[in-house]
């Protein structure tokens, strides 16, 4: 079982050499190549991610790792093949461009694939297997570490083209959750590195819900979190190809909200304030999420501005808050 692990390892290192250097030196290769200069990605940033393109053949990694001496069954366990009824195999990923998903060990583990026309799906991944459990591992996590610890902090984004658009932008304190969500795994896994963590998914409606969600998991994990402000729609590598790195360093990061401020920013989109209902629900919501705040100088700051906002007296939303800490124990 334990060969079997080291053998799935070893494919997956000399599968990422050969896409690496089909995408470099080859004219299969060619527009994988520049799909990815296309978008604005360097060769540095190809070289340091070591990205690669699988080549549009039914066969050809079927071939490659059986000339390896892999028994073809065992790649499909890989999840690097694929089989049908009649115990034929073939390539998974096909006409992609190649990201490889290394470990904390900084070991290749899995792949995503990109389409680079428009076949569906656009990302293909590889699938869970004994080495590759995506609620566990974060994406970029091994090379990250130093740039997590020397920063004290971690940047979480939803994609790997984030993870690399951010790098190439001077941020290397990122990783990738690899879609819309962490998992409560990962959050532990992250608050023993480093306490503050900044979210900086989509700007879309899943990016802003797995936001709220990843925000509450790391925060019962301990850590403090703030969220990154991208416009409406945009993701942090379309808003650093419009923007500029800098830009993106300081109006996104760098004025990054609060849990509660983030909250509120939402919130308020979901209520019409100018109706007296929508206003006592909206103040009931964030009251309930300011209780679960840890500090009463954080708490009293938004009991304030609620106080003000709504013409409510600050006793009455602070007994508000005394009797739901005290109902949640
Ligand atoms: P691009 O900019 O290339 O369109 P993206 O990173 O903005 O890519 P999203 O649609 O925002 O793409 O998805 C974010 C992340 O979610 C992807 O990087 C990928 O890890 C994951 N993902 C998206 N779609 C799929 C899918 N069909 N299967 C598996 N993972 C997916
Ligand atoms: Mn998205
Ligand atoms: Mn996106
Ligand atoms: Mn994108």
């Amino acid at each position: 079982r334990n060969e079997e692990a080291q053998k799935i390892l070893e494919a997956h290192q000399w599968l990422s050499k050969l896409y690496h250097h089909l995408l470099k030196h080859t004219k299969e290769g060619k527009e994988g190549l520049e799909y990815l200069l296309n978008r604005g990605f360097t060769e540095e940033m190809i070289d340091h991610f070591h990205l690669g393109y699988a080549p549009n053949s039914k066969d050809f990694v079927v071939r490659f790792l059986e000339k390896k001496g892999y028994h073809p069954q065992l790649m499909v366990k890989a999840g690097l093949l694929s089989s049908n009824e009649s115990g034929d195999y073939s390539d998974r990923f096909r006409g992609r461009v190649i990201f490889p998903i290394r470990n904390h060990l900084g070991k290749t583990v899995a792949f995503g694939g990109r389409a680079i026309h428009d076949q569906e799906p656009k990302y293909l991944n590889s699938p869970e297997t004994e080495l590759f459990h995506k609620g566990r591992l974060l994406y970029n996590f091994d090379l990250a570490r130093s740039a997590i610890r020397k920063q004290g902090a971690i940047i979480l984004f939803e994609g790997y083209v984030d993870v690399i658009s951010a790098f190439q932008a001077g941020v290397h304190n990122g990783v990738g959750t690899l879609g819309t969500s962490i998992t409560e795994h990962q959050a532990n896994l992250i608050r023993r590195y480093v306490e503050q963590a900044i979210i900086c998914y989509d700007g879309d409606r899943p990016g802003i819900e797995a936001s709220l969600k990843a925000a509450r998991l790391l925060r019962k994990a301990g850590c403090t979190v703030k969220l990154a402000r991208l416009p409406d729609g945009m993701d942090p590598d379309d808003y650093i190809k419009v923007n500029g790195a800098e830009k993106f360093q300081r109006e996104v990061l760098g004025a990054s909200d609060t849990y509660l401020a983030f909250i509120m920013r939402h919130l308020r989109k979901e209520y019409n304030l100018n109706l007296e209902g929508d206003r006592i629900a909206y103040v009931e919501r964030v009251v309930k999420e300011v209780a679960t705040l840890d500090h009463a100088i954080e708490r009293e700051h938004y009991l304030k501005e609620l106080a003000n906002e709504f013409e409510l007296s600050l006793d009455t939303l602070k007994q508000e808050v005394s009797e739901h800490r005290r109902r949640s124990g």
